[in-house]
């Protein structure tokens, strides 16, 4: 399925196999000396047939792609990329550093990479048997998902915020976004006002935001909320999202995106039973917006993101000093401080 959205710029909807976000939406920005692809959809035939064909209604053919742009590491974005250097030779791949670091980081360390993981959860609270079930849940087990990663660590172009994208008309400049992931990029374009933005910014599904053990001292839900803030001030008309559809009103989206963390900080604050509190028994209490009717019904993976995401929320909170983190027998325990509960926003 394809849509011009602009002149020259067309929405090309990537199926995604066994994915709830069902599709991603790739963008071609189409000129008569260059042809950008931004983001590409997952490491699927019925996926890259489905790109192809795209393209080929916007009358361009693979070998006619002259550089492709990731706004971010996500499988789910960079999947396509060893069939796309296979069918196009040497075609520029573009990313930010730390996202291609990280590529490095998950390809090098594939060996040991599940003994990580495992690790992180226990030491996050999560009981034995079942972070052993996370781990083995993990979609990087499946050689199709870590074979991006592995091109993606060898050459990849550098993109730094403020560098402008030439294309016809359009001047986009490239500006960094972190939080959804730690080298996430959005494309602005300030004459035409349009944002693409990648995964930072979607109509209705909520980013997600996460703490892993790769991003050890970084704070992925300030940046996130920063970099709302950074987008909150661009004059822009028209968002076109990797996923679900254009919209409008990016202030009001950018305002949900706020009130809904600031919500769930003040869960995490407020619904406590136990003075000290491990980021599993945290993540079993807060309500997620989730078909399953209890935290035990959840599918093993969808435990491992929220247990993500409630580490991003609880490294946030301790940072503005309201919880403490301590150590014992190697799994983390937090304890709210006590002022902390009368707060209304974070
Ligand atoms: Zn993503
Ligand atoms: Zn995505």
């Amino acid at each position: 399925m394809i849509k011009q959205v602009f002149s020259g710029i067309f929405q090309i909807k990537v199926p995604l196999p066994h994915s709830p976000l069902i599709h991603l939406n790739s963008y071609l920005l189409r000129s008569e000396e260059k042809n950008i692809l931004i983001d590409t959809g997952l490491n699927f035939s019925q996926s890259f047939q489905s790109l192809r064909r795209g393209l080929s209604e916007a009358s361009i053919e693979l070998e006619d792609l002259t550089e492709v742009i990731l706004t971010h590491f996500h499988v789910d974005h960079v999947g396509l990329i060893p069939r796309l250097i296979e069918a196009s030779g040497n075609i520029k791949i573009s990313i930010h550093p730390i996202e291609a670091e990280l590529c490095r980081i998950l390809s090098s360390t594939y060996k040991d990479l599940f003994a990580k993981i495992e690790t992180f959860l226990k030491s996050n609270g999560t009981p034995s048997s079942i972070a052993l079930k996370l781990t083995e849940s993990h979609p990087l087990h499946e050689p199709k998902i870590i074979r991006p990663y592995q091109e993606l660590a060898v050459a990849t172009h550098p993109l730094e915020d403020g560098q402008v994208i030439s294309v016809g008309d359009y001047h986009f400049q490239i500006v960094c976004t972190p939080g959804h992931s730690p080298g996430h990029i959005c494309l602005y374009e300030p004459s035409f006002k349009i944002l693409i933005s990648g995964d930072h910014l979607l109509p209705s599904i909520t980013p997600h935001v996460a703490l892993w053990w790769f991003t050890k001292n970084m704070n992925p839900l300030a940046d996130y909320l920063n970099s709302l803030k950074k987008i909150e001030k661009l004059d822009i008309e028209v968002v076109l999202p990797a996923h679900e559809e254009t919209f409008i009103n990016h202030c009001e989206r950018i305002k949900q995106l706020q009130d809904h963390h600031n919500q769930r900080l003040m869960e995490i604050l407020t619904r406590s039973n136990s003075r000290r509190f491990t980021a599993y028994m945290k993540a079993s209490q807060v309500h997620w917006n989730i078909n399953y009717k209890s935290w035990n019904m959840f599918p093993p993976f969808q435990k491992y993101l929220a247990l993500g995401e409630t580490i991003a929320h609880l490294y946030f909170l301790e940072k503005k000093q309201l919880i403490k983190r301590t150590m014992v027998d190697q799994v983390l325990y937090y304890s709210i401080n006590e002022k902390a509960k009368k707060r209304k926003k974070y």
